[in-house]
């Protein structure tokens, strides 16, 4: 495997790709591509299909979703913080399973949300690590001052 395909997500010699929403083997013709021109940087996750039921069920839940709040319904921060990212506005969250709507989003929780799996487990795996990691800086302490 190349390292740069691997990084980029493209299987070497290969011109099929698993759906991760639908799950099914397609051709990476079902996918859409990043990216413009010859340098096509990153091939979507989601087939074009799941990416179009996906946008419709986003349409209509924008109809019936409660209005956009000011600051993000997970961490409480404003998107227009300029560390935020570039993307000033917040997102509709939904469930993926249910279709149901969630909350709105800053850019960052969106992107960390679907990073860990948008899934409490991918959730509580890192708080574990993250858990496990300050408990041994607590115990370090501990030993430093004793
Ligand atoms: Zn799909
Ligand atoms: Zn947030």
């Amino acid at each position: 495997m190349n390292a740069l395909a691997d990084l980029l997500g493209i299987e070497e010699e290969e011109s099929t790709k698993i759906c991760r929403k639908c799950g099914r083997d397609l051709p990476v013709t079902s996918f859409r591509w990043r990216g413009e021109g010859t340098v096509k940087k990153r091939i979507n996750i989601d087939c074009k299909e799941c990416v179009a039921a996906d946008d419709r069920i986003r349409s209509k839940l924008r109809k019936t979703a409660p209005p956009v709040p000011k600051v993000c319904d997970c961490c409480g921060e404003s998107p227009l913080k300029p560390y935020k990212s570039q993307h000033k506005k917040l997102c509709l969250d939904h469930n993926h399973k249910t279709g149901e709507f969630r909350g709105w989003l800053c850019d960052s929780c969106n992107v960390a949300l679907s990073r860990a799996g948008d899934s409490l487990d991918g959730v509580r795996k890192l708080e574990k690590y993250l858990m496990e990691f300050e408990s041994k800086c607590i115990q370090t302490l501990h030993c430093k001052q004793d």
